[in-house]
């Protein structure tokens, strides 16, 4: 199948073309179909999968039809709320980039910054706003700008914004849109607060599920060393001395961590940047420019600040800490192997890591790959910890743990040995 066969007018076509993409990828051609038809839809999908062209093309769409007739000053007509500055920053950049040969304007609003440029924009006259939550609520109760000409509306990372306690936020704004529009509704997950929330926003709706399997790039090459908490610094330091022109996103599981990393590689004359919550707007944004334009190889993020970013030659993915939660394994070695570029994905695991290494293998329903012995671990802890040797099903896993660190560990001595590919 290819964007033509889908009936998208052609100023849109011609843009997409220009953005490199040939076929729809699979939430594209199951979603694009349903929204052109003007139909609500649920999309069970994540970051990585193409959804903001599914959704962004389709508004556009008829946002191009409806103007075509439609004169005088812009009303903001289609809505997408989205949970992270980053994400509404490149939602409004790929947004801009498919509806660049057609007449429709958007813009982007979002906390941390003064508002007044966002308000002059807005006052400009827009068709589509991308916004974060708490700054369009913010807006809306200074009466800067009003949802009453909403026809389309896109609710995006659902899940997330559950996690970052924006649900009230999210009421609210679904209370003052019009009820005659279209509603989109988008999570990587499905609880039973968002199987709620989506059933408030979204009429008669068609589902797209686009599994984490699916979604997980299948060019992802995995690797695990384990390590102990007091060497990661050192091992990570010695891996990106290795690759020093590699394109690095690391992935810390607080922010002060993050912080930390940034220090310490330092220390080493490896230049770095952190990005999470407690940053200013401007630090994230130039933190992120420079990253992406190359002036900066090695990003330390949080999981909720790197939600999202889309960095085209993403080439390594350094996940320092594991994730508790086993679906972030899956977004975070989704950022590296997008579209068509390969990459690869290396995790750290100390020993009270391990039960969520296990979780993640679960998850992904394959072994990590072990990676071949690296120079910090001689004195590598294997068992697990107290609390855990004690419960008697735990028994066998400190056996196993021991044996496994035999097998990894002596076999082979090829530091640039390169992780087996995933087979997903
Ligand atoms: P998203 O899931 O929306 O963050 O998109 C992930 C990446 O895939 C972005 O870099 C998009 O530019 C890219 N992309 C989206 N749709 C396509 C497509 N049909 N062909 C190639 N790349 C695409």
């Amino acid at each position: 199948m290819t964007f033509k066969d889908l009936g998208i007018a052609q100023p849109i076509q011609k843009a997409i073309s220009q953005q490199g993409y040939v076929n729809p990828t699979p939430i594209q051609q199951q979603a694009i179909p349903i929204l052109l038809n003007r139909k609500d839809l649920l999309g069970v999908a994540q970051t990585g999968t193409g959804k903001t062209a599914a959704f962004s093309i389709p508004i556009i769409h008829h946002l191009h039809n409806d103007t075509n007739q439609a004169k005088g000053r812009k009303k903001i007509k289609a809505l997408i709320v989205t949970p992270t500055r980053e994400l509404a920053i490149q939602i409004a950049e790929n947004f801009t980039a498919y509806s660049v040969h057609t007449s429709i304007k958007n813009t982007v609003i979002f906390g941390g910054v003064k508002q007044q440029r966002q308000v002059n924009a807005l006052r400009n006259g827009v068709d589509a706003l991308i916004a974060t939550p708490g700054r369009l609520l913010d807006l809306m109760n200074q009466g800067i700008l009003s949802l009453r000409d909403i026809e389309y509306v896109v609710l995006d990372e659902a899940d997330q914004m559950l996690d970052m306690g924006f649900i009230h936020d999210i009421k609210k704004i679904i209370a003052k849109l019009p009820t005659q529009r279209q509603s989109l509704f988008f999570s990587a997950t499905m609880p039973k607060d968002i199987v709620e929330l989506s059933k408030k926003m979204l009429g008669d709706f068609e589902r797209v599920t686009i599994k984490p399997k699916q979604a997980t790039a299948e060019k992802v090459e995995q690797g695990l060393y384990f390590v102990n908490k007091s060497n990661k610094v050192k091992l990570l330091t010695h891996l990106l001395q290795e690759k020093p022109n590699d394109s690095v996103l690391i992935f810390s599981r607080t922010k002060h961590g993050a912080n930390k990393i940034v220090k310490k590689l330092a220390q080493a004359d490896i230049k770095s940047a952190a990005i999470h919550g407690n940053k200013s707007q401007t630090a994230r944004q130039k933190a992120l420019g420079d990253f992406k334009d190359g002036n900066l190889n090695v990003l330390v993020a949080t999981d909720i600040a790197a939600r999202g970013i889309d960095v085209e030659e993403l080439s390594l993915v350094i996940n320092y800490d594991l994730p508790n939660v086993p679906e972030t394994y899956v977004h975070r070695i989704g950022r590296t192997g997008r579209a068509s570029a390969s990459g690869i994905a290396i995790s750290f695991c100390d020993v009270e890591e391990r039960p969520y290494l296990k979780d993640i293998e679960k998850l992904i329903k394959q072994e990590v790959p072990r990676m071949p012995e690296h120079p910090f671990m001689d004195d590598l802890e294997t068992t697990l910890p107290l609390k855990e040797k004690q419960q008697p099903k735990n028994n066998g896993a400190k056996h196993k743990n021991k044996q496994r660190s035999k097998h990894n560990y002596r076999g082979k001595n090829n530091r640039n040995s390169r992780p087996s590919k995933s087979k997903e």
